[in-house]
């Protein structure tokens, strides 16, 4: 599968945390990137190579979020647990020949869109709302239908690609990310005779929308590894968006595969 139809002149972006890839591995890559004809260029880059773990992948797509529609990411795992990843440390020169010869799996990913007073906030992983000091109330409507008022410490909205993250902890079924759909799940509901929500996880499909609305002041909206206050937010609305990820991988990787090494072991 071809990645562009000028390989040759492809530009490679390098994405990593600093204080966790040495320097010595950085220049090794940066050769090895020359060495096979790319061009090394961090500010209008057709591929980004992010080097490090889940959350280098996370910061890569914020970073390049205003890029995405001709940015394709491609990961090298530098430590144990790497969902995005299909490439090992030591597989640079696999990496960088497949992507030469176009010889790599591509799949795209939607990005979840919470808008919070007309400010649109996306995600690759889920959107969180949390209150940190008193019980999250919040109406929860799917498509204008109103499901519950929920009480709480948070919910938990995730994209089928991160319903291995956050979601999996709450319990919340994982979902080949091939299918489009949103995840709602909850953290420490408060469920007695008096108060009660779902109490499962719901999925719903890739129109839809969710809509909170908040009866809790001083929330905190978490989207991937960031996160924003909202003093007095009274809606927000949940959907899954036009924007795109595309993410690179090795041509043999199955996302089968991938769950039972990460998951559930190779004995
Ligand atoms: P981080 O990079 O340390 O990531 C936290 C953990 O989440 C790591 O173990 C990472 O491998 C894993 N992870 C991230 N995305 C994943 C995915 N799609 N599938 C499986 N595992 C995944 O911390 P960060 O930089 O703050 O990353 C933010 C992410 O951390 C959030 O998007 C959220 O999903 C996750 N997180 C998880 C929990 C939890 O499981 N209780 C709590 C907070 C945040």
């Amino acid at each position: 599968m071809s990645v562009t139809s000028k390989n040759q002149n492809m530009k490679i972006a390098l994405c990593y945390k600093t204080e966790k890839i040495d320097d010595e591995l950085v220049s090794n890559i940066k050769e090895k990137v020359l060495s096979y004809g790319f061009e090394l260029n961090d500010s209008c880059p057709d591929v980004v190579l992010f080097i490090g773990g889940d959350g280098t992948f996370l910061r890569a797509v914020h970073q390049y979020y205003n890029e995405l529609h001709k940015v394709k990411f491609i990961g090298l795992c530098k430590g144990h647990l790497g969902f995005f990843y299909s490439y090992d440390e030591n597989q640079i020169d696999a990496l960088l020949s497949d992507l030469k010869r176009g010889e790599v799996k591509s799949e795209s990913h939607q990005l979840i869109k919470a808008t919070v007073d007309n400010e649109e906030i996306y995600a690759l992983n889920e959107i969180r709302i949390e209150s940190p000091f008193h019980t999250l109330i919040s109406d929860v409507y799917i498509n204008d239908e109103l499901l519950e008022t929920f009480r709480g410490n948070g919910l938990v909205v995730s994209t089928s690609l991160g319903s291995t993250a956050y979601n999996k902890s709450l319990g919340g079924a994982v979902i080949y990310p091939s299918i489009s759909s949103m995840e709602l799940s909850e953290i420490a509901p408060i469920n007695n005779t008096v108060y009660h929500s779902l109490h499962s996880s719901l999925i719903i499909d890739k129109d839809s929308e969710i809509v909170l609305k908040t009866k809790t002041d001083n929330i905190l909206l978490g989207y991937d590894h960031l996160n924003k206050n909202v003093k007095f937010a009274s809606s927000i609305s949940l959907r899954l968006s036009n924007k795109v990820v595309v993410l690179l991988r090795n041509k043999d990787y199955s996302y089968t595969k991938l769950l039972k090494s990460k998951f559930v072991g190779d004995k």
